[in-house]
């Protein structure tokens, strides 16, 4: 199995990942890709809740 990232070996500890360096930008990327939108889409208007 290859590092997803860099696509070195993966490292039995840390796969399916090289490093703990490799595993720490996947991470940030599934983090940034679950908030932000991709820059191809107009930003949409957050729901507004209102209280009742
Ligand atoms: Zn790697």
């Amino acid at each position: 199995m290859k590092c997803p990232i860099c696509g070195k070996p993966a490292d039995a500890h840390y796969r399916p990942f090289c490093s703990k360096r490799c595993a720490d930008i996947d991470l940030g990327r599934w983090i940034s890709g679950s908030y932000r939108i991709p820059s191809d889409e107009p930003e949409a208007p957050e729901p507004k809740r209102q209280e009742s």
